[in-house]
């Protein structure tokens, strides 16, 4: 597909430090597979990153979910509560590990779910939560981290959109039993496609490294003592996921800076209530802006309507999550639920919120153009 360079996408990677360095290294010195020093490296900058004791990359967010579920051994067929609004690889993790999903509509003004709504869902049969933070606040995590003790259960933590976001003084990334990151192009760090596992847990990664690499045993090469996958990032990925580490802070503080523009550009449409901006901050975080999110109040179509709009201008949008549990892929199974009552958040904002251009190179320019273009819409 060929680039318009008159349309703004939604997100672009943003490959301006040492990328193409440390690639042509892995070129030259021909090491491409996941054998090599950048896959050591970058890990021991995610250690760095989360102040973890462990970082374990592999091939997605997704297979560092399905192997988080697989660690911590949880009992065959027992609920693991998420929430209704995230991507379909929580869930689906949850479901090909043999567990059941149980979800919890999200907060209206920071889209995750919270210790309250955990609390109500959590049975005999739970024995985990799998929290993802979404679109650029964290979650609530010392309640949370009180329940989970409170209950006994386990903690995967996914922050793979909160790369560099602090809940308190502590890193996201640093809270699960496991946590685990994406590298996927439109995070904050990426490597194309990747992801990590994070944990504190010596066992959990060794386990992790042997399960991702097909479990081979150290007294013979080809002798395997149990069933593993290739799960592993190799050295070119984990080349350009250094170069992003790098980055880092002037990457967040790039998205703090496109958020706080967009917030003073579009600021009479929230006191107008016409569309709900993301919220700046709460007593625990400030907005990292992974996705700036626009949620239509009185403004009278839906978030499909507006994203054809913004398209006829050339601006790239993306319409929120669809609810979990009315996934039609789940239409069979125990825990699907369509009904709207019982997740009057999820639903609504499968319709009302939208996310606009949030990429780290966008120019002031293009921000007051997609600005301009959303404020007439709206007139
Ligand atoms: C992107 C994302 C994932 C999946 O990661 P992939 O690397 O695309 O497999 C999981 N959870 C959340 C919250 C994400 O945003």
């Amino acid at each position: 597909m060929k680039k318009r360079s008159d349309f703004i996408a939604v997100n672009e990677p943003y490959l301006h430090g040492n990328e193409k360095k440390y690639l042509n290294q892995c070129i030259d010195d021909q090491w491409i597979s996941s054998t090599g020093n950048f896959v050591r490296s970058f890990e021991d900058a995610l250690c760095r990153l989360t102040n973890r004791k462990y970082a374990v990359t592999t091939s997605s967010g997704t297979t560092a979910l399905a192997m988080a579920l697989e660690l911590l051994e949880l009992p065959k067929e027992s609920e693991v509560i998420t929430s209704n609004f995230s991507i379909i690889a929580c869930s689906n993790a949850i479901i090909q590990s043999g567990l059941v999903p149980v979800f919890i509509d999200p907060s209206l003004e920071t889209f995750n779910i919270d210790a309250e709504s955990i609390e109500k869902a959590i049975t005999p049969k739970t024995s985990a939560i799998l929290l993802p933070h979404i679109y650029g606040l964290p979650c609530d995590m010392d309640p949370i981290l009180e329940l989970c003790k409170k209950y006994n259960l386990k903690l995967i933590e996914d922050a793979a959109q909160m790369h560099g976001q602090m809940y308190k003084d502590r890193p996201c990334g640093s809270f699960g039993d496991i946590s685990i990151f994406s590298f996927y192009a439109n995070k904050l760090i990426t490597t194309g496609e990747g992801g990590a596992i994070l944990t504190n847990n010596e066992d959990y990664a060794q386990r992790a490294n042997s399960l991702k690499d097909h479990m081979f045993s150290k007294e013979r090469r080809f002798l395997h003592h149990g069933i593993g996958y290739n799960y592993r990032m190799t050295n070119l990925q984990a080349a350009v996921g250094l170069a992003q580490y790098e980055q880092i802070d002037h990457f967040v503080k790039e998205k703090r800076k496109l958020g706080t523009l967009y917030n003073e550009r579009l600021i009479d449409l929230d006191n107008q209530g016409i569309i709900k901006l993301p919220i700046q901050k709460t007593a625990y975080a400030q907005n990292i802006y992974w996705a700036y999110t626009l949620v239509l109040d009185k403004y009278s179509g839906d978030n499909i309507d507006v994203i054809n709009k913004l398209r006829e201008f050339n601006i790239d949008a993306r319409p929120s999550f669809y609810p979990l549990s009315a996934q039609p892929a789940y239409k069979q199974e125990g825990y699907y639920c369509d009904n709207q009552q019982k997740y009057p958040t999820s639903f609504k904002l499968s319709e009302r919120c939208l996310y606009i251009p949030s990429g780290i190179g966008l120019s002031t320019q293009k921000v007051d153009y997609i600005c301009d273009v959303i404020k007439k819409m709206c007139n």
